[in-house]
């Protein structure tokens, strides 16, 4: 995930290019760069962070109408200078959207350049260069792209000398946008909005190129494209949100798609997944450390990684953990997991553990952020930049990550075999399929969402789930809830039950079933709305007033079909009471204070 934006024209590119950008911000801001053409040649600008430090350091004024500007969300190399976009090489200079999987196997073809970078990006600039060497023609070194990358990219290119903007894509998205006074590329609808509103999209293999009062689109067997030009009649804030109605809805919808991403990045290739989980099976305990949610992530990874890797796990809130001394054995792993891989607390359990020479395994999502640049060993999730506060889609992919260590153990002690990964795959369709219909989940939001109190039963890994749940709805929705062992209810908390009070029971665990179901008839029996969130059917419809019925899969990867019922639920919930759902009130993304 990262922004493009390229424009050719009329106008003075730079404030277009930087205005694009900041538009973009959303989908990465690891590094911004530019690469403009003035007076014949090429000038690049790149600075680390924020699209605030590049426009601090470039003149607006300059006589420059072809550029390109990309705002980076490093997949390949840290967030560096030398790692950002453009990338120039030979006669090419492009921005790049994506990831090239085979870039080591063209490197091979390409031991003539020196290349500088540790991008991928930075290999598919040489490799354009030589095709362009040798055929002298830019149409065909695009017509000929696709046989040679593989991977994703959205790709935009100036070549020397030649006054033309040239772009292609291959499921990494580009739209192509026409006004009287120049044209652009650009990653989304968002980054041209102020200076048109009219659009190609590109499809998959497609290539166009831009002058300053033409566009010419060319499908992917080379022949010019008739296509229609796309008219958005939205607001600046509709096209970010790109159709849904919050950035939470929104990252809601896009799980299947980075569940599939994080999932390809570890186990598309059996014998690298092996490489990169190599070692953890000598860990004797582990402790998993995280705040909010990602506390909540890693209860259900000491469910899976006990129950498969058959290690012993403990699991703390980072904010307790940091605090409190610790009884360590020989082989002791600590997991620490952060989105941002900047929250504070777990910044400092990382440096504790340092300090007693613990061996430290990041799960994170900001590439280069302080947690991953200091822990021993990181494993990225592939979530993308994660807008709403509160998280569904970082979570999830967290969620994979550990229960592809659960079944890395497992396999390696015997306990799996390598079918299990087969599940992985299988759990992106059921999502998908299971977020094309909410009837069921709205409908219990409108049952709920004028209660004072919610209560979320759960017992092992559903207890865990039930935390999350809990805590997604009162982050966004302000209902007050709770989430209970279903065993513990009794010993106190059964009091607060009366009449309608919500009950929202999961049970997917069936090793526990019969115990959860006679506490939902506990909670019955005093008069609760009961709501149920399983993986079976449940005969005695006296026990629920409304039953959410999920498909049965393997315990790895369950969890998930689960929980984004319940962060649905939510969101349904705190839109019913008007609440400010993206930005809740008092709470912040990053949590970088303790
Ligand atoms: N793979 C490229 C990189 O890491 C592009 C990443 C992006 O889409 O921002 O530089």
């Amino acid at each position: 995930m990262c922004g493009i934006v390229g424009y050719i024209g009329k106008d003075k590119c730079i404030p277009i290019i930087i205005n694009g950008l900041e538009a973009l911000e959303y989908r990465g801001y690891d590094s911004a760069g530019l690469a403009y053409v003035d007076k014949g040649k090429i000038i690049l600008k790149k600075e680390v962070g924020r699209i605030e430090n590049l426009k601090n350091n470039l003149d607006m004024n300059v006589e420059s109408y072809l550029g390109i500007g990309h705002t980076r969300w490093a997949t390949h190399g840290k967030p560096c200078q030398e790692n950002s976009h453009p990338h120039r090489v030979g006669n090419i200079t492009l921005v790049h959207n994506g990831i090239i999987e085979n870039y080591d196997e063209l490197k091979k073809e390409l031991i003539d350049y020196d290349l500088k970078s540790e991008t991928d990006t930075e290999v598919v600039a040489a490799y354009i260069d030589k095709l362009y060497k040798e055929t002298k023609d830019m149409l065909k070194v695009l017509q000929l792209l696709k046989k040679h990358l593989i991977g994703s990219y959205a790709l935009g290119i100036i070549v020397d000398g030649i006054n033309k903007l040239y772009a292609i894509r291959k499921d990494s998205p580009l739209i192509i946008g026409v006004s009287e006074a120049g044209n652009f590329i650009a990653s989304d609808v968002p980054a041209i909005l102020r200076y048109t509103n009219m659009y190609y999209l590109l499809l998959n293999d497609e290539y166009a190129v831009l002058d300053e009062d033409d566009v010419v689109i060319y499908d992917r067997d080379g022949s010019i494209s008739t296509k229609n030009i796309e008219i958005f009649e939205g607001s600046y804030e509709a096209a970010m949100k790109n159709g849904f109605d919050h950035f939470m809805l929104k990252e809601i919808y896009e799980q299947p798609k980075v569940i599939n991403d994080t999932i390809n990045e570890y186990i598309k290739d059996k014998k690298s997944f092996f490489a990169k989980m190599k070692g953890l099976e000598k860990y004797k305990a582990i402790d998993i450390v995280g705040c909010g949610s990602a506390y909540h992530v890693g209860l259900v990874g000491k469910s899976l990684i006990t129950e498969y890797g058959k290690v012993l796990v403990n699991v703390d809130i980072a904010s307790e953990y940091r605090y409190t001394n610790h009884i360590y054995s020989k082989k002791h792993l600590i997991i620490l997991i952060s989105q941002s891989g900047e929250t504070a607390d777990t910044l400092a359990v990382l440096r504790k553990a340092k300090k007693e020479n613990i061996d430290t395994l990041a799960i994170v999502n900001v590439v280069g952020s302080s947690i991953a640049r200091e822990a021993d060993k990181v494993l990225y999730i592939k979530a993308g930049p994660e807008i709403a506060v509160a998280t569904t889609k970082a979570y999830t992919c967290q969620l994979m990550l550990l229960s592809l260590i659960a079944a890395y153990l497992g396999v390696k002690n015997g306990n799996l075999d390598d079918s299990i990964f087969e599940e992985y795959h299988n759990i992106v369709r059921l999502l998908d399929d299971s977020l094309k219909d909410t009837k069921d989940i709205q409908k219990v939001a409108k049952m709920i969402w004028q209660n004072k109190d919610v209560f979320y039963l759960g017992r092992k890994v559903d207890y865990a789930l039930a935390m999350e749940a809990s805590l997604k709805l009162k982050e966004v929705s302000y209902l007050h809830s709770e989430a209970y062992a279903a065993g513990e209810l009794k010993h106190g908390t059964i009091s607060l039950i009366e009449k309608n009070t919500p009950v929202i029971s999961i049970v997917t665990d069936d090793s526990i079933r019969s115990k959860t179901l006679s506490n939902i008839k506990e909670v019955c029996a005093r008069g609760a709305l009961s709501i149920i969130i399983t993986n079976q059917d449940i005969s005695d419809n006296e026990m629920y007033t409304e039953l959410i019925r999920l498909p049965k899969v393997s315990k790895l990867v369950e969890s998930v079909l689960v929980i984004v019922k319940c962060q649905l639920l939510a969101y349904y919930v705190a839109k019913l009471n008007g609440c400010d759902i993206d930005k809740p009130r008092n709470l912040a993304k990053s949590v970088t204070v303790e």
